[in-house]
């Protein structure tokens, strides 16, 4: 596959005082590393807190780059969605986290995971089609994360898509609540089963006035919603104590786990430090 590189964008760059070429070669090099799998995924576990048990996880992305090392998604999320690869990069993503799936049920471990998809997506009805095709073939316990941002771009097809997704079982989670554009007629409207406190609220649980009564309001109004809750960005031993008297269900972040590797994922299911 060609790259697909808008020259605006470039130009834009260029007099933002980016080198173009940089750009250009790095949009070159995104499209070779999804053709030739360079990518690679990590997992970080969502910890149900009064079950003390793992729920699920969620996949996130990583690129190996053979001369810039390890390059976050943050770094070529966007560059992905503006070349047109975003989708042919969440296919592959799922295909490698159904594979995963299986050495996890191998191991006797039936979880559900999660991955990120972009807003873009939720309009690609190609994308949709083939995401809920291998779902389906597989019969696999997927999630997907979206944003309501993404669902506010344009309302009527996204809602439509989430269902479509929620019909074939996957379990639709609302990501980074209260970052981003929020509308309560929308979130009531969507399929969805989970909702993720964004995790900038819950960093500054346990140093901040205002930020306890978002997370606890959200709490609520997710449980009005018949949501269950996560807090992302679970850092310390203080927020977790705070998050479980406000009755907060799943926490993830670096006090349960980092994002890590499939086969430290598996030898941490193994050590099961939770029981
Ligand atoms: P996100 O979905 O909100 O993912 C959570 C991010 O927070 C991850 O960064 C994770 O490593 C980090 N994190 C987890 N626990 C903690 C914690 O306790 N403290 C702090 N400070 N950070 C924590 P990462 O992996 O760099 O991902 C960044 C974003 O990239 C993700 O945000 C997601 O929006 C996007 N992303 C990742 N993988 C994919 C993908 O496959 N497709 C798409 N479309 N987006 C992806
Ligand atoms: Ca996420
Ligand atoms: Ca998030
Ligand atoms: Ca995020």
């Amino acid at each position: 596959a060609q790259a697909r590189v808008d020259q605006k964008a470039i130009v834009r760059d260029l007099s933002a005082g980016t080198p173009a070429f940089d750009k250009l070669t790095l949009a070159r090099e995104l499209t070779a590393a999804i053709a030739n799998r360079d990518m690679f995924l990590q997992y970080q576990p969502k910890v149900h807190v009064r079950r003390q048990e793992i729920a699920s996880a969620e996949a996130l992305v990583r690129w190996q780059h053979p001369t810039r090392g390890l390059v976050l998604p943050g770094d070529f999320i966007p560059l992905a969605e503006e070349i047109g690869e975003i989708g042919a990069l969440t296919l592959w993503t799922l295909e490698r986290v159904i594979a995963d799936q299986k050495i996890l049920a191998a191991d006797g471990h039936d979880l559900t995971i999660f991955i990120n998809i972009s807003g873009q997506l939720l309009a690609d009805t190609a994308f949709v089609d083939s995401a809920c095709a291998m779902v389906r073939s597989h019969g696999a316990k997927i999630g997907f994360e979206i944003t309501e941002t993404s669902v506010i771009r344009d309302p009527q097809v996204a809602i439509a898509h989430l269902q479509t997704f929620a019909d074939v079982g996957i379990t639709i989670a609302i990501d980074d609540y209260g970052a981003g554009l929020s509308s309560l007629a929308y979130l009531k409207q969507l399929p969805a089963r989970e909702l993720k406190i964004d995790k900038l609220f819950v960093l500054q649980l346990t140093s901040s006035h205002r930020d306890p009564l978002i997370v606890r309001s959200t709490i609520d109004l997710a449980h009005a919603l018949e949501m269950e809750v996560t807090a992302e960005g679970v850092e310390t031993q203080a927020a977790l104590a705070l998050l479980t008297v406000m009755g907060c269900d799943m926490v993830q972040g670096y006090l349960i786990s980092r994002p890590i590797s499939i086969d430290a994922f598996r030898q941490y299911l193994r050590d099961d430090r939770l029981k």
